[in-house]
């Protein structure tokens, strides 16, 4: 590993996503003090989500990580994977050797229903669904059972829909992408021919971004089911906010389209939530509660259970209902918000502690949104360190790579990921696929040695 140039300071980012990366360029590029950056990830890959979230089906949005390699070039700039702060290292340790620490690390659990049936076999959280068919190490052992008809997926935001996508794709269409081998393998064999997407509020509240609810029969060739009662008079959408209109106008299309065409479906129901999860020892069907809508006169809705039940049949009960934060030993933490308690991105409580990404603002937000979140956090370093003047902490960089290595033998240099990185791609080439991803923690970790052999 080359030594980084000299520096004024030196700052320990922890999560190599895209707030990692947003944040590590913004003080990169700060020209008073110069700052040293080294940003640890546990995995042996970077980009989180960009790697381990984005549907294999969205290449343009994975692009972001050519952006993302251009700051790993910097000079002051060292990646340290396979390394856990919390597990491998501690807080206290990177406090004392770095002049500030900013926590980058997503949002990595899950929310669940808190309803009868939630566990049983057949359903899981869309998170799992996700990491698997995105070759995520932690996710790779799990399997789906989908030699079932029908999926019912819950959730009525961007996730919901890279679900039932991926679900109802023609796997010819996704051995294109760089989808988790054993996920297009298992997807071959899938018998799911009906993906029913419910949401507890109405369309004009659904958290669906119109490009993404548009393309959804574009790219899986299925029937896009709207039930036309659902939508409401046509001049109610000029009230609405520019989001919810245009997916109003999307809806109002696939309610009126011609459903003669494929022999896969996805119908989106709203004002409906999900009951109860049934079966004898695997989901067999999922018991569903009709909504109604009531204003709360604040501007804002809130849906009401109004007693109707229906029995609808289900093999595959996945829970598109968000992500949450985890909390890092030692670092203060809000359970009830599954954030990291912030002011302007400095932690309440903390010692020269920062937040940026999902972790400070919770998991909303797409990619972008990170960046002004990672500037805004960076502001308030900036101004912390004008306040502390005096050398930095870190007497010696190639100190703390011999300090990692005796912690973490298998640490994963930038080198080391280049490895991975061109392993992935060349196994991808002959397939006319952007890369063959290595997807177990042994795969990987393998192939990032073999730069130090
Ligand atoms: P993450 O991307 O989750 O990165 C956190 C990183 O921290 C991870 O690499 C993790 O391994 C690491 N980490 C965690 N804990 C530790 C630790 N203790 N020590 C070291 N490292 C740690 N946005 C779009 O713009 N377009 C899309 O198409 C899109 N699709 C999405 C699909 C899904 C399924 C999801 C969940 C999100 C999607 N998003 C999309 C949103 C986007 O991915 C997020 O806005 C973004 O990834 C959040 O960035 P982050 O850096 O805060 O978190």
């Amino acid at each position: 590993m080359p030594n980084p140039c000299v520096a004024d300071r030196a700052v320990a980012v922890v999560g190599s996503g895209p707030a990692g990366f947003y944040t590590a360029a913004a003080l990169l590029a700060l020209p008073d003090p110069l700052i040293r950056v080294d940003l640890y990830e546990r995995l042996p890959t970077p980009w989180g989500l960009v790697r381990a979230g984005v549907a294999p089906d969205h290449p343009k949005i994975k692009s972001i990580s050519a952006q993302f390699t251009r700051t790993a070039g910097h000079e002051r700039f060292r990646w340290l994977g396979n390394v856990e702060v919390g597990i491998d290292i501690t807080r206290e340790e990177l406090l004392a050797r770095y002049d500030a620490v900013v926590y980058c690390v997503g949002s990595p659990a899950d929310r669940v229903l808190g309803i009868p049936g939630e566990d049983l076999p057949g359903t899981a959280a869309a998170r799992d669904f996700v990491g698997w068919y995105n070759g995520h190490p932690d996710f790779r052992a799990l399997t789906f059972d989908l030699a079932v008809r029908r999926a019912v997926v819950i959730g009525n935001g961007n996730v919901a829909l890279d679900v039932a996508r991926i679900l109802s794709t023609p796997p010819d269409r996704l051995a294109a992408t760089d989808i988790a081998d054993h996920a297009l393998e298992a997807l071959r064999g899938s018998r799911i021919d009906d993906v029913l997407v419910i949401g507890r509020r109405g369309p004009a509240q659904a958290s669906f971004t119109t490009p993404e609810l548009r393309e959804l029969a574009d790219l899986t060739g299925a029937d896009v089911v709207v039930d036309p009662r659902q939508l409401g008079p046509i001049g109610d959408d000029e009230h609405l906010p520019h989001g919810p209109r245009h997916n109003l106008e999307v809806l109002r299309r696939y309610a009126t389209a011609d459903h003669a065409s494929s022999d896969r479906r996805i119908t989106l129901r709203f004002l409906t939530s999900p009951v109860e999860i049934r079966g004898e020892g695997h989901v067999d069907s999922i018991v569903l509660g009709r909504n109604t809508l009531i204003d709360n006169g604040d501007g804002t809705t809130q849906a009401v259970d109004t007693g109707e039940r229906e029995v609808v049949s289900a093999g595959l009960v996945l829970r598109a209902v968000g992500y949450r934060g985890v909390p890092i030993l030692g670092v203060p933490f809000d359970a009830r918000a599954g954030i990291v308690p912030n002011r302007d991105g400095r932690v309440e409580g903390g010692d020269r502690e920062y937040v940026a990404g999902w972790i400070k603002r919770g998991p909303t937000g797409i990619i972008g949104t990170n960046g002004q979140c990672a500037a805004d956090t960076v502001r308030t370093i900036v101004a912390d360190l004008a306040a502390q003047p005096g050398p930095s902490r870190t007497p010696d960089p190639d100190s703390i790579e011999t300090w990692l290595r005796q912690r973490q033998p298998e640490l994963v240099d930038l080198e080391g990921w280049a490895a991975i990185d061109a392993a992935e791609r060349r196994a991808g080439e002959p397939l006319g696929r952007p890369r063959v991803k290595l997807s177990t923690w042994d795969e990987l970790l393998a192939t990032a040695r073999t730069v130090h052999v």
